[in-house]
């Protein structure tokens, strides 16, 4: 079937467009399907809240992944194996996980041009009968409108790392950096067993508040989890090894203890 090719709009962070979703349209749930979602580690902690899977199980049955050229892994969403291709999540009344639902479909039909967010891409599609409502939203109105805001400050310190100026160089992360990041941030439930069923924290300087709200806060592991990435990754000083650590590193001519 030949593609729709979309009207598509460039929209600043305050001006207005027509839009609204809702279940009386007739095009409601035609579009949850054969589309590309990228998923974020905040994408993944939110829709294992929902569907009460594990991080480990939610990868296994919902994602597939793959490696950029630098090394970064690239999560998205796996349609169903039908003709369609349509989203798991998809039921006749609507989204199943819809209070958790990934940051692109809670953005669309709004695309940010640029990490910075100044300026938005609208692809307006006859199909979608959303833009014929009345209902008017700037795109700061629309964000808010859909609860981006957590989404953007959980996924700020994920951007920091895959948008850091050791990729921005040139350089590439081995396989085993990459699954390192991988496991640490999209698998969080491995990184709360690695964390306390380990010696982390005889080795690593980290506030026993922080320690025990991570027992227990998924935000708070996934913050952590992209400090550790840092540091490991980049060698930023975004954790200190305590001091009995950094003395065996000492000794043992810079290289860090195991
Ligand atoms: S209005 Fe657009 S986004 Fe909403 S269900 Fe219809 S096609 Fe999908
Ligand atoms: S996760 Fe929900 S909103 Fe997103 S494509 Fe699937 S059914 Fe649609």
């Amino acid at each position: 079937m030949k593609k729709e090719d979309p009207e598509k709009v460039l929209f600043t962070l305050n001006e207005k467009f027509r839009f609204e979703c809702h279940q009386g349209l007739p095009c409601f749930n035609t579009c949850c399907r054969d589309i590309s979602i990228f998923l974020t580690p905040y994408d993944v902690l939110r829709m294992c809240r929902s569907t009460g899977l594990s991080s480990q199980e939610l990868l296994e049955k919902y994602t597939t992944t793959m490696l950029a050229d630098d090394g970064i892994p690239l999560v998205m969403l796996k349609m169903r194996d039908d003709e369609k291709e349509t989203c798991p999540f998809v039921e006749p009344d609507g989204c199943v996980i819809y209070q958790d639902r990934p940051w692109s479909c809670r953005m669309y039909p709004v695309f940010p041009l640029s990490s910075e967010e100044v300026e938005f891409l609208i692809e307006k599609r006859a199909s979608c009968l959303g833009f014929q409502e009345d209902r008017e939203f700037t795109v700061r109105e629309w964000k808010t409108n859909q609860d981006i805001d957590s989404y953007d400050e959980m996924n700020k310190g994920y951007k920091e790392i895959t948008q850091h100026e050791f990729f921005q160089k040139g350089n590439t992360l081995d396989a085993g950096k990459a699954k390192l990041l991988y496991s640490a941030c999209y698998d969080l439930d491995w990184f709360r067993k690695f964390l306390f069923n380990t010696k982390f924290f005889e080795k690593y300087d980290v506030e026993n508040d922080l320690i025990e709200r991570m027992r227990n806060d998924d935000e708070e592991l996934l913050k952590f989890s992209y400090r550790w990435v840092r540091s490991i990754l980049f060698s930023e000083d975004t954790l200190r090894l305590k001091d009995e650590a950094m003395e065996k590193l000492l000794q043992a001519g810079g290289r860090e203890p195991s």
